[in-house]
């Protein structure tokens, strides 16, 4: 057990290690000295954080060999992050499966892991089964929770309503009607938790500033990435495009609006709508096999499910000028046709206000696109905070 003087000092080494973190991101390299500048910690001080990170294989220690030697004729050692060195965890507690991935430094992913689950899985199992999971691939050597920075959880929930990640993720609440304990106990360093839409769209995101992300599933969430940040809004519920009205004489929503895009083109009811037009589909992606062949109602409800999602689209981008717009999910199967008349809007819906550019295409499936959002989320927040 840990007592709260414990865990004070861990606090305080775990900031002087983020300082030390955060400079050679910054920098890429560094001698000793300059890091003693960049963090305004003592030489000892320092020199113990340093030990400590090469012991745990995250820092290492080589001669420069393009500089100058030193003034006393050695070569100057400097340090510098292993990029081999897994610096973040992404976690997606989703609904129809967990997955895992881990980020090195450099953003790459170094390794995943994906399990399916049923869709009726309480959150706290899956966060049972996660930590799981995590535990296995620390156990044969693919995680070394010394090198991790941070961990990012990407949730499924309509409850995930995370406080402001900017004054204390550390600190936040954990969602509602779960504990994240288990995942705490295995990866000690900092956790930040989510939507897990919102960080698969960081996934996308981060060669691009400005853009909408868009899944088309059971039901539909959407995502903004604004100036490279995501958009939270003001009570964690920025982003719910399924629920904007495209036909305000339409059916009753279960949110309690009318006529909202989720109501219209979500997975079951696309299946639905086709049958009252006189073809029963197994799943979309028959439907969408058959509008590719040339099936007329298979073509007319890709063309249907285009001109509603067009609305939103439209009214989204009136409002938040993306610089793209990624459609994901499901229906995202339907490719370009399903396009083809989100495009004609944006074109005849275009203001005159100035030039402006939104590119639209289809993201390829992607199942770790949540988990891998998520590390990549979890390591821009701790250890690359610096460079956005
Ligand atoms: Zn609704």
């Amino acid at each position: 057990m840990l007592t709260p003087d414990d865990s004070a000092l861990q606090a305080v080494r775990r900031r002087h290690e983020l300082r030390v973190l955060e400079s050679l991101v910054t920098h890429g390299n560094r001698t000793r000295r300059e890091l003693e500048t960049d963090t305004n910690l003592s030489r000892t001080t320092l020199s113990a954080i340093v030990g400590e990170l090469r012991r745990r294989g995250v820092l290492t220690e080589n001669d420069q060999s393009f500089h100058a030697a030193g003034r006393n004729g050695r070569p100057t050692k400097v340090l510098s992050l292993n990029p081999k060195a897994g610096a973040a965890v992404g976690i997606e507690l989703g609904r129809r499966r967990i997955g895992i991935s881990v980020t090195g430094f450099d953003g790459t992913i170094v390794t995943r892991e994906r399990q399916d689950i049923s869709s009726s899985m309480a959150l706290d199992a899956k966060v049972k089964l996660a930590a799981g999971m995590v535990k296995a691939m620390i156990d044969d050597g693919r995680i070394n929770p010394g090198t991790v920075v941070g961990t990012g959880v990407g949730i499924a929930s309509r409850h995930a309503n995370p406080l402001s990640l900017s004054d204390g993720a550390e600190r936040q609440f954990d969602p509602q009607g779960a504990t994240l304990a288990p995942l705490r106990e295995v990866l000690p360093a900092p956790l930040l938790w989510d939507n897990n839409i919102r960080l698969a769209a960081m996934a996308y995101g981060k060669d691009s500033d400005n853009l909408l992300y868009v899944v088309l599933s059971a039901g539909i969430s959407s995502a903004v990435v604004t100036n490279g940040a995501l958009l939270r809004g003001g009570n964690g519920l920025a982003g719910e495009l399924g629920h904007l009205s495209v036909d305000f004489a339409g059916p009753s929503c279960w949110c309690g609006r009318q006529g909202c895009l989720e109501s219209f083109i979500n997975e079951g009811n696309v299946l639905v709508e086709a049958a009252h037009r006189g073809q029963s589909f197994a799943s979309i992606a028959e439907l969408a096999q058959a509008a590719a062949d040339g099936n007329g109602i298979a073509a007319n409800i890709v063309d249907w499910a285009g001109e509603l999602l067009a609305r939103a689209i439209v009214g989204a981008c009136v409002l938040l000028d993306p610089s793209r717009v990624v459609i994901a999910g499901e229906l995202s199967q339907f490719g370009e046709p399903l396009l083809v008349p989100v495009r004609k809007a944006l074109a005849e819906q275009h203001l005159d206000l100035g030039p402006r550019q939104t590119v639209i295409s289809t993201a390829e499936f992607a199942p770790s696109a949540g988990s891998d959002g998520a590390a990549q989320t979890a390591l821009k927040h701790w250890a690359l905070a610096t460079l956005s």
